[in-house]
């Protein structure tokens, strides 16, 4: 007895001496010099609210444009920024897409690509009187400049435009080829990213860093950090839908049978609603949790976020408590179309539901596939691929490549006190298709709780619009 007590506290004793090792070895990367913001170039907020009152609405699925409104923006643009019109070639893809080229010293390197893209969703006629501002007037009030756009994607495009513009005023020249790629329909099908990397792979061009919308900052996600988290996008989730269809004799309601196509569904539907796909841990996440549990002032969360060899089960736990969280560590299938019935008293024969998953890399479209019927457990009930669009994980950018460490480098010159965090998106980006051509794919802009997305009451913070034109100079530069 003496014997196995004294194992047990020999085990206990190992374990608490390496966990505690690993937490207080847990140390900030710190972000030493205290940022000094360069004042924002004249005429900075009027050009980004000249910007938002160009009502760019992403064309619909016929890939039909309002054309006089992109050709009004091209304009605007060329007026509103003559030296990025004069000295860097544009190339026209597919009517409204454009590449800026500004070539580098040095051409044996690889270029560098910055993305933004300024076509925008609708506004909702039925909401325009809840915003606070004209939904299209570029209005300044209140430290922001409001309106359809402000963030998603006019923010990034315009920061893009201000600090090339300066920059070419000056007699810089980078060292790597700059290519600026705005895209006019990441809001609809996406097809001008894809025109243009297609344009890319019939030139065989390969590119060292992609820049796109994406990773934020937010000083809300961890409340026990008070630092601001600039989480950055190192990668995506995959993308499946299934269809599900139940089929059963229906007939007159007056005479009910036991079971329904509907029954069967909605049943279908509970389990599926009931269990989960499995939760891991995947590296860039668990570099995410490294580093930002490095600054909490929750000592026993620093424990098991520094100790996941030993505490992972009761991390993945905690994580799946919220959905924000719990998107990050598992694959996630929710029921988003159900349709069954055609009239109140006949007992349909058919329903059928669509399950939207969002898949974790390093699993596949038959992982969901095999996880849904399996669950489900019911040959009444029909699995198929939903066959409009469909796409894998894709690969992930590593922490340690000189394409993550110059994104590091700039948003530490341009946020105080910042913890710099990987994670994956999950929902989808246009720079999805640029992982073809690059290793260093990733995603962010500098824009704090930014809230409002697609939403009444969009608006972006002056003073984010002064870090983003901050955060494009430093990555074109590349130093500090
Ligand atoms: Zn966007």
């Amino acid at each position: 007895m003496k014997k196995v007590l004294v194992g047990f506290l020999s085990i206990f004793i190992i374990l608490s001496s390496i966990s505690l090792y690993n937490t207080f070895n847990n140390k900030p990367v710190a972000n030493n010099s205290k940022v000094v913001l360069d004042p924002l170039p004249i005429d900075a907020i009027a050009h980004m609210g000249q910007a938002i009152q160009i009502s760019t609405e992403t064309p619909d699925d016929n890939y039909k444009y309002d054309s006089a409104i992109f050709y009004k923006y091209r304009q605007w643009m060329d007026l509103t920024y003559p030296t990025v019109k004069a000295r860097l070639p544009r190339t026209i893809i597919d009517s409204f897409n454009y590449i800026y080229e500004w070539k580098g010293t040095d051409t044996s390197l690889l270029p560098i690509v910055l993305m933004a893209h300024y076509d925008v969703v609708p506004v909702e006629a039925s909401a325009v009187k809840l915003w606070h501002a004209k939904p299209y007037g570029g209005e300044v009030k209140e430290g922001y400049i409001w309106g359809r756009g402000a963030l998603d994607d006019k923010a990034s495009m315009v920061s893009i435009l201000e600090a090339t513009e300066q920059l070419l005023k000056t007699s810089f020249q980078p060292k790597q080829t700059i290519l600026l790629c705005f895209g006019s329909d990441e809001e609809s099908n996406g097809r001008g990213a894809l025109a243009m990397v297609k344009y890319f792979k019939s030139q065989h061009q390969r590119f060292d860093l992609v820049v796109d919308e994406g990773g934020e900052i937010s000083t809300e996600d961890m409340k026990d950090v008070k630092h601001p988290i600039a989480s950055i996008g190192v990668g995506e989730k995959g993308y499946v839908t299934l269809v599900l269809t139940a089929q059963k004799e229906g007939g007159h309601s007056s005479i009910p049978g036991k079971t329904s196509s509907i029954d069967l569904l909605s049943k279908a539907i509970y389990k599926l609603r009931e269990k989960e796909m499995p939760a891991k841990i995947i590296p860039p996440i668990k570099a995410y949790l490294t580093r930002t549990s490095a600054y909490t002032d929750n000592f026993w969360k620093k424990m098991s976020l520094s100790n996941l060899w030993l505490f992972e089960k009761w991390v993945l736990n905690d994580m799946s408590e919220a959905p924000a969280s719990n998107a990050l560590i598992r694959t996630t299938i929710v029921p988003t179309v159900f349709n069954s019935g055609v009239r109140d008293n006949v007992i349909p024969t058919f329903a059928t539901a669509y399950v939207n998953s969002r898949i974790l890399p390093g699993e596949t479209q038959q992982d969901v596939f095999n996880f849904v019927t399996k669950t489900i457990n019911d040959t009444q009930i029909k699995v198929t691929y939903y066959p409009n669009y469909s796409t894998l994980p894709s690969s992930t950018t590593d922490i340690n490549s000189s394409a993550f460490k110059r994104v590091e480098k700039a948003i530490n010159a341009t946020i105080d006190n910042v913890v710099i965090a990987p994670v994956i998106m999950v929902g989808a980006t246009d720079s999805r298709s640029y992982r073809d051509l690059s290793d260093g794919v990733v995603n962010f802009s500098p824009l704090t709780n930014a809230k409002g997305y697609h939403g009444i009451d969009e608006r972006l913070l002056i003073t984010d619009l002064q870090k983003g034109i901050q955060y494009y100079t430093l990555l074109i530069k590349g130093e500090k």
